[in-house]
């Protein structure tokens, strides 16, 4: 598959070189599966990577686009591979603590706290950067984000492949990020060489990023890691970012990462909250009928608990239903809430109706990123309906 590269936006400082885009290649899907990790393959990945290559593997979030991070051509590729904005910087991937010290200033201690509590994991943390790790990489920043991720086949490819992998979600800028390797595939194939495929990921959203380059500690991007999570074992306050769950999309976010549109769906995703749950049901059903009176095919996004509330439209062409997870159970959302818009994309729905999460522990995550698919959509039905 072909893309349409001229569509990409590059500004100030990536400009992309002819050699930088290669169309037409062929993408290579190896089989990972834990525990059964064979040396050849991680020697095989670990080569491409060290000629610059970009290769695609599994993390306990979702699946990354890797390229040697400290190689700012093989960053460029990145960028260029997903049409990503210049200025977006991506995440240095390691494998061990001690690379950490080679690549940041300094770690303060209650980094390193972070660190010991929850690396392996989904902890992004960020610090100054060494000169070692190219402006390419931090998309211009003076400041480098870094996770050692809790998956087996992430860990083995980072070691075998020289032990800092600069990594985005692998997806095409502004879709929603992969959860499985087939999902990379629908947007890199023949745009990189290989895909280390490890099956379904675990979480299902991206890491909590947290900066140590401001004043005291702040979350820039809500993760699986929350805040109180964060305040427990440092023991200080901890900031979250003005622009990370507000509904404004005008607050300008520390991480370049979140002003931009993204996890979107290509039909216009609408959120429907209010505080009589049958009453938010009565109401997206109402709008579902409406939409589908009007010719429109329109999707469900609902917990499986509220199925039943929608039995009236069972069995109409236009209707889609999709199951979020269980209600209450907000971990159960994020691991579904990518694959879910992924296939209404290949359902061909118009509009989009979802319900809306409480926004504490992760389900702050979940709402960030559901917010942002939605375009900042949100419906409120008044209590009585
Ligand atoms: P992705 O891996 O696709 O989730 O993108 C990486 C995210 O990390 C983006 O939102 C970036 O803006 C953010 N990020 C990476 N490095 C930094 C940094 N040094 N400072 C602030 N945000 C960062
Ligand atoms: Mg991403």
């Amino acid at each position: 598959m072909l893309r349409n590269f001229e569509l990409l936006y590059f500004r100030n400082l990536v400009k992309l070189r002819k050699d930088d885009i290669i169309k037409g290649m062929k993408t290579e899907i190896i089989r990972m599966d834990e525990g059964a990790i064979r040396k050849e393959d991680i020697q095989k990945a670990g080569s491409l990577i060290k000629q610059g290559e970009l290769v695609a593997f599994p993390t306990e979030t979702v699946y990354g686009l890797g390229a040697d991070a400290l190689n700012k051509d093989a960053s460029r590729k990145i960028y260029a591979a997903k049409g990503r904005p210049s200025d977006n910087p991506l995440i240095v991937h390691i494998s061990e603590f001690s690379a950490l010290e080679k690549i940041v200033v300094s770690v303060p201690e209650s980094a390193r706290r972070l660190a010991e509590a929850f690396w392996p994991g989904p902890l992004t943390m960020c610090f100054y950067k060494k000169d070692i790790v190219p402006d390419e990489t931090t998309g211009g920043l003076p400041t480098v984000g870094v996770r050692m991720p809790n998956h087996p086949v992430a860990l083995e490819f980072i070691r075998g492949a020289g032990g800092y992998i600069a990594a985005p979600s692998a997806n095409t800028s502004g879709r929603p990020s992969p959860t499985l390797a087939s999902h990379v595939f629908e947007d890199m194939n023949g745009i990189i060489p290989l895909i280390l495929d490890g099956g379904a990921v675990g979480i299902g959203i991206e890491s909590t990023i947290v900066d140590f380059t401001g004043e005291g500690i702040s979350i820039l991007r809500p993760g699986f890691i929350t805040k109180e999570m964060i305040e427990e074992v440092t023991g200080m306050p901890v900031q979250i970012d003005p622009a990370v769950n507000g509904t404004s999309p005008d607050a300008k976010p520390k991480a370049p990462g979140m002003k931009y549109r993204h996890y979107a769906p290509k039909a216009e995703l609408t959120i429907i909250e209010g505080a009589n749950q049958k009453a938010v049901m009565a109401y997206m059903a109402q709008l579902c009928k409406k939409a589908l009176e009007e010719g429109k095919r329109c999707g469900i996004m609902v917990t499986q608990e509220q199925f039943k509330d929608f039995q009236e439209l069972d069995g109409n062409p236009g209707f889609v239903m999709k199951n979020l997870g269980h209600e209450g159970d907000e971990a159960s959302v994020a691991k579904t809430l990518y694959r879910v818009l992924r296939e209404f994309d290949e359902e061909h729905v118009d509009v989009i109706y979802s319900e809306g999460f409480v926004q504490s522990g992760v389900g702050q995550a979940v709402m960030n990123r559901l917010i942002r698919a939605a375009g900042h959509r949100i419906l409120f039905v008044p209590e009585n309906g």
